[in-house]
């Protein structure tokens, strides 16, 4: 199959592609993305410019129509969608189809919002003037997204963009054409009129800056690693456009004494370990009080022994493989810096299945300290370490020392303790017996420190990112 780009609502093709392969079996070629150079993606931020004016004029009906549509068929595909998404990224069957259903949900979300767009009618301290607040579009907003939600992340950014009347160029990750190609297909046929939503795809680095420095593209919505993300901020500030990045986490899972056992291992093992740990919000430190250390520890190694790994579109596989060989070997170097470090290393192997791919065995490091490096830079594989602490005191201090601030857990039956976390945690969310990934749809996403940067994603708040407030003073 070939993905093309889709520019001023005309699919193009580019002279060079990039090939899209299965990460359970090599073997598979899923199909050849488009791989645009400077001169296309300029194209598609000039129909984008062009188009904004006439979707910012649009009614909340017109708007409503195009994202309900773009959500029901998401969600009457899930089955289908979810399959291309496993088959591309590696996570598990029931992972993939559940995360094309939650596009599906934010699409009928923001479908919802474009009839709840408020204002607000303020008296003035100037007798017989009239204030009204009001929202506006920003214009062009350039997305740029990452390979580990490749349908989640795209829906995320252009529903409330398309929702609060802009014009979206969305740049996928290299590694998952396929899903962004399918939702913006599905777009290209929900009544949109040409140029108000463009996919242009090819590699970050060529054309990424070409969409960040643009004086048509007005803001940037950007998730992905710190390095990259740190790049565009400073390109951003440069041309004094309004950004939004999502970035990495190093998310701490404190377990106390008194949690429930069973309520703790299963947290960690789908915080630590589902899809694969590439998850932002996955659990990477979990920061074990003393009187459970022990009994935690061994529960979780028999699940994670448990765990069945594997071709992601087969039956009963807990987790797939990962994204590519080069993120493999990165997990790979991260275990043996952590041994290298003095932290006791369980699992971690590469493992062969009947297809060729990028399997590894979940790993648990045990007896480290928040100092080494396991626990200090994001790895973003299935890789958890553990830190021993004395009491909840010391469990608070170590989940806060990191640079990071995407999302924090505790697991505990204190309410007292349960209290104070969710208060002083230092993150962006918070999660009391439940895993550090997994949020809803329709609340804000995002985090704090380095994670994250500018206003929230998705629910309600959305709106501060992808609108203007225009303060506007009559005298009748
Ligand atoms: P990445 O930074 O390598 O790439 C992200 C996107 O940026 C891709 O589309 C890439 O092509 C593009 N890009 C690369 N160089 C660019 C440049 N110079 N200018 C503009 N764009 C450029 O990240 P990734 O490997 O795709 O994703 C993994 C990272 O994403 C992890 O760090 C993870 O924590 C993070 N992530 C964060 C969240 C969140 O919401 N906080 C969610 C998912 C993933």
């Amino acid at each position: 199959m070939d993905f093309k780009n889709f520019i001023d609502g005309t699919w193009v093709t580019t002279s060079e592609t990039i090939v899209n392969v299965n990460p359970s079996d090599v073997s598979d070629i899923i199909g050849h993305a488009a791989k645009a150079d400077a001169a296309q993606m300029d194209r598609a931020i000039d129909a984008a410019h062009r188009a904004a004016p006439e979707w910012a004029a649009s009614t909340p009906q017109q708007r409503f129509d195009v994202l309900d549509a773009v959500g029901t068929e998401l969600l009457a595909r899930k089955a289908e969608l979810g399959r291309l998404l496993s088959r591309e990224e590696g996570k598990t069957l029931p992972e993939g189809i559940g995360e094309v259903a939650r596009a599906g949900q934010i699409f009928k979300f923001f479908a919802g919002e474009t009839l709840r767009q408020t204002g607000d009618r303020l008296a003035s301290v100037r007798p017989g003037v009239e204030i009204d607040v009001t929202r506006s579009p920003v214009g062009v907003v350039g997305l740029i997204t990452p390979w580990n939600f490749p349908i989640a992340i795209p829906a995320w950014k252009i529903a409330p963009a398309l929702c609060y009347g802009n014009a979206v160029v969305l740049k996928p990750a290299e590694l998952v054409p396929g899903c962004a190609h399918a939702l913006v297909e599905i777009l290209s046929r929900a009544g949109l009129p040409d140029g108000v939503v463009n996919l242009v795809m090819g590699r970050g680095s060529e054309i990424g800056p070409r969409l960040v420095e643009s004086p048509k593209v007005d803001a940037i919505s950007f998730t992905g690693s710190v390095p990259t993300g740190r790049g565009i901020a400073e390109s951003c500030g440069r041309h004094l456009k309004k950004l939004q990045l999502e970035m990495g986490g190093k998310n701490p899972m404190v377990v106390l004494d008194d949690a429930d056992l069973d309520t703790a291992v299963s947290a960690c093992l789908n915080g630590a370990f589902f899809s694969t740990g590439q998850r932002c919000t996955a659990s990477s430190r979990l920061i074990v009080t003393d009187g459970i250390h022990d009994r935690f520890v061994a529960a979780l190694s028999e699940a994670m022994a448990a765990m069945k790994v594997g071709n992601a579109l087969e039956d009963g596989i807990q987790m797939g493989p990962v994204v590519d060989e080069r993120q493999l070997q990165q997990n790979l170097s991260y275990i043996d810096i952590a041994a290298q470090d003095g932290g006791k290393v369980s699992g971690g192997e590469r493992l062969n299945r009947a297809t060729e791919g990028f399997y590894m065995a979940p790993a648990l490091v045990t007896e480290t300290d928040n100092s080494m490096r396991i626990n200090r830079e994001e790895v973003f594989g299935p890789i958890a370490s553990v830190i021993r602490v004395g009491g909840y005191d010391e469990a608070l201090q170590v989940a806060n020392d990191t640079a990071f601030g995407l999302s924090a857990g505790i697991c505990t039956t204190s309410l007292k303790h349960a209290s104070h976390f969710r208060q002083n945690a230092r993150a962006g969310m918070v999660m009391v017996n439940l895993p550090t990934a997994g949020v809803d749809y329709h609340v804000p996403f995002g985090g704090t420190k380095g994670s994250s940067f500018g206003p929230r994603e998705q629910g309600r708040y959305a709106a501060e990112f992808y609108t203007t407030v225009k303060t506007a003073y009559t005298l009748p």
